[in-house]
């Protein structure tokens, strides 16, 4: 830390990301990235002809992506927002919205970011809601609860989901507060409240092309909400990044959008092996929560998370584990990939659970 910092930003507790192992090759479970490579349209469409004009800037609009997404989703284009990751967007709506009061509230487990971000961007009151002892989250901790609400839906590492209608209540009752539903998951099996966008004007769900769309590295997100909320992210965005989405990103993120067969197969596929793979470490003695998401959370009363992580690690297979908090501390968190990938984790945890368990 150098001596120009900000005080206010040294006791900023950054983001730990999932580890990117340049080295050797892993069986990569741990990021909760697609297994399966983005749409063909995607791979033809970056090619000479397009990175050759990188010497030109973006189009600060993003017309075609929101065009595109505007047709999917069946929404005005100015319901939508693009972001350089959903990571960015999200940032956007911390500073566009919870700033007025700076009271926010979000599960205590759940994506790590929304705790940096109230770090971050000075919001000292915010509110970490415990879990209910079954690691889902209770709506009612947010009924009526009058400050900014951040709630993913499935909600990470649990792959616990909130009904549709569970969502709308608290948006109902929060009438004075942005309520923030992160839906990165939701492709994988979730209850969207894309439907309650036209009738409130406090709702915005945030989305990403990094799990169900296979663009994590191209880093794509966009948020849907009421048009208010919309121009004010936009009074975000060109107040800092005007030309957040770089050319090809966008051109990918159209060509995702457009091959709505292929998105649907990956997603089918991914979800038969998800109930696959629960089913298979559930005949192991796993206790398995019951997951939405592209990720399975499970642990298994013999095994540590820790040392499970460290010996799949060894064996060539990363997973996720969190140390802290103390109350998942004995899970991990296993991203779904290929039934080859698959087959590997379940194979490498058989030899596991018999040499230590
Ligand atoms: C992965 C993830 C994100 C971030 O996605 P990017 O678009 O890659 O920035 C946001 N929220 C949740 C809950 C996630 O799991």
């Amino acid at each position: 830390m150098s001596r120009y910092l900000s005080s206010r930003f040294a006791g900023i507790e950054p983001y730990t990301p999932g580890e990117q192992p340049q080295d050797m090759q892993y069986v990569k479970l741990n990021t909760n990235e697609n297994p399966y490579p983005p749409a063909p349209g995607v791979i033809r469409l970056i090619n000479e002809a397009q990175t050759s004009r990188l010497n030109l800037y973006s189009d600060p609009t993003v017309g075609p992506l929101i065009q595109e997404l505007a047709r999917f989703y069946k929404l005005r284009p100015g319901q939508i927002f693009a972001g350089n990751g959903s990571d960015e967007v999200l940032a956007f709506a911390f500073l566009a919205f919870c700033d007025r009061e700076r009271k926010v509230c979000f599960p205590e487990i759940s994506y790590g970011f929304y705790k940096v971000f109230a770090r971050l961007f000075n919001l000292d009151d915010a509110r970490a809601i415990p879990l209910k002892a079954d690691f889902s989250i209770d709506p009612e901790d947010y009924v009526n609860c009058g400050r900014n609400v951040v709630i993913a839906n499935p909600n990470a590492p649990t792959g616990l989901s909130l009904s549709a209608q569970q969502i709308e209540r608290i948006v109902k009752t929060n009438p004075g507060h942005v309520v923030i539903v992160d839906e990165a998951y939701v492709d994988f099996g979730g209850e969207s409240c894309l439907e309650l966008i036209g009738k409130y004007d406090n709702l915005l769900i945030v989305r990403t092309f990094s799990k169900s769309r296979s663009l994590a590295g191209a880093r794509l997100g966009f948020a849907m909400g009421a048009e208010s909320l919309i121009e004010d992210l936009n009074r975000m965005k060109f107040s800092f990044n005007p030309y957040n989405i770089n050319r090809l990103t966008m051109l990918a993120g159209v060509e995702a959008v457009k091959d709505r067969t292929y998105f649907e197969d990956c997603l089918s596929k991914i979800v038969k092996t998800r109930e696959e793979s629960a089913l298979r470490l559930k005949e192991m003695g796993f206790e398995v929560l019951p997951s939405k998401a592209n990720f399975l959370f499970a642990r298994h009363p013999a095994l540590k998370g820790e040392a499970y992580y460290r010996a799949l690690k060894q064996r060539g297979v990363l997973v996720r584990h969190f140390a802290q908090p103390e109350s998942i501390a004995d899970f991990v968190r296993i991203t779904i990939g290929t039934p080859e990938q698959m087959e590997v984790l379940l194979q490498k945890t058989r030899e596991i659970l018999h040499q230590e368990g």
